[in-house]
């Protein structure tokens, strides 16, 4: 039953039969590459499209990751993933009753199973990992639905299925969405595997992000480098590398549940049709930003969560990693500025946020945030202040372990966060001069 490994050929003749043999004898005994002519052909690009972009130190990592249960277990504890993912397909029995699914990175294959409760037809369960026996293990154990299930051991890049799906089910999502980048298995698994204009559960993935202000988590981060700046460590100068240092702490996304109190404007998102995407589109992922914010404050960063839904014929349902809504396996991410910037409310938050995917899994990510600086200068053409970081997606900081610093309501009003000795304010300077007075009100401090 194991569909990535046999293949029968059969030849017209005796001829074909011999060349075949001797063909596959050199390519035994050699080394024949890419582009070696054979007597009955040329050897043809042998590496599947996910050998051609992942390294494969990472893969075997990532895939031994999965092949243990603990992994597996803490995904299922994740109740608002699985529960969300077992009531998107219960309530929507009519798109899978009768129907031959394919369950795209099956892990455990508890959604294949979720599957064939619904009364699928047939679930091909296809994960690359060891897991696969496991979950060979858990369906047998489950005979009254398990007779309707195969798992097939290998890639979905790889592997081949007797037929066509009419849907397809999965949990490709990473933090940020596209972390581990396993959406584009999920697109090429598409490709190959769904009939035209088949089901895709989930279909739609959304990015939103919000600049947010966060002078703890900015405190923290700085203060991280604070010990390569001993002079005399057993005698040794450490502050030649305080730069660098400080540097790498900013390079790593924060991972934690926030407050959404802390985010200085309305979101804004970058919307992935899994039923139109290309795979290719998942390489560069280019998101101009543009906020008004609704606080004066100092911006410490961009603030990104996802959602992806369940467009189901009878019910439609969103699964969200959003600050606020039960939390998540996957959190939140922050990406930190190391040089806030400072916006008054009203004003224009404008920036990108682009992300390039490396062979190791993920991405590496460009951010940029700017505005225009209020003081002098300002009128005169505009002096933006703008504050740009290089992260590595793969190299995440995760900070839930940690006592969460979240202060009272009452003290986490932005605008108390903004130190008026720390912007230069020229009354005469101003162009909306009502707008900040009202800040300052707020905020119980005086024009000097
Ligand atoms: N569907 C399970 C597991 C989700 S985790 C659940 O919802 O609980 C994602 C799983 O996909 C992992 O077990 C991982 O090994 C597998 N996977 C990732 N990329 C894959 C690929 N290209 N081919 C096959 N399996 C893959």
């Amino acid at each position: 039953k194991s569909y990535a490994r046999g293949v029968t050929i059969l030849f017209r003749n005796e001829e074909e039969s011999r060349d075949f043999h001797s063909a596959f004898e050199q390519w035994q005994n050699e080394d024949v590459t890419q582009g070696t002519h054979l007597p009955n052909g040329v050897i043809s690009d042998v590496k599947s499209k996910f050998d051609n972009k992942i390294e494969p130190s990472s893969a075997k990592m990532y895939f031994h990751y999965y092949g243990q249960l603990l992994h597996q277990q803490n995904m299922l504890q994740d109740y608002v993933r699985t529960g969300t993912y077992y009531a998107a397909v219960i309530e929507n029995r009519a798109d899978f009753t009768g129907r031959v699914v394919v369950d795209v990175g099956a892990g455990s294959g508890i959604l294949s199973l979720f599957a064939a409760q619904a009364g699928a037809k047939h679930v091909y369960a296809v994960e690359a990992s060891e897991m696969a026996e496991y979950a060979r293990k858990l369906i047998a154990g489950n005979p009254s639905l398990g007779q309707r299930i195969t798992v097939i051991k290998g890639k979905v890049e790889e592997v081949e299925l007797p037929e066509k799906a009419d849907i397809l089910i999965s949990e490709p999502m990473g933090t940020l969405l596209v972390n581990e980048r396993m959406l584009e298995s999920y697109i090429i698994a598409r490709d190959r595997f769904l009939v035209p204009k088949g089901k895709m559960f989930p279909s739609v993935g959304r990015i939103h992000m919000a600049p947010f202000s966060d002078e703890y988590l900015f405190v923290e981060i700085a203060n991280k480098a604070l010990f390569w700046q001993q002079q005399n460590y057993y005698g040794v100068d450490l502050t030649a590398l305080h730069g660098s240092a400080f540097q790498g702490y900013f390079s790593q996304p924060v991972v934690d549940a926030f407050d959404p109190r802390l985010l200085v404007s309305p979101p804004m998102s970058h919307v992935i049709d899994f039923n139109e995407a290309k795979e290719e589109d998942l390489y560069e992922i280019d998101i101009p930003l543009k906020f008004v914010a609704s606080v004066g404050t100092r911006v410490h960063g961009l603030a990104c969560w996802f959602d992806v839904l369940f467009n189901g014929s009878t019910v439609q349902r969103w699964l969200t990693s959003a600050p606020g809504a039960p939390t998540t396996h996957w959190y939140q991410i922050r990406c930190v500025l190391s040089q806030p910037i400072y916006v008054m409310a009203g004003q224009e938050i404008t920036g990108r946020l682009h992300m390039v995917a490396h062979n190791a899994q993920s991405y590496t990510i460009y951010l940029t945030l700017s505005a225009k600086m209020w003081g002098p200068g300002a009128e005169q053409g505009g002096i933006i202040q703008s504050s740009s970081c290089k992260l590595d997606l793969k190299e995440p900081y995760y900070r839930m372990s940690q006592p969460q610093p979240y202060i009272t309501a009452q003290d986490q009003q932005p605008h108390q966060l903004l130190q008026p000795q720390d912007i230069p304010i020229h009354t005469d300077d101003l162009e909306e001069p009502k707008l900040l007075q009202q800040q300052l009100e707020n905020s119980g401090a005086q024009l000097q």
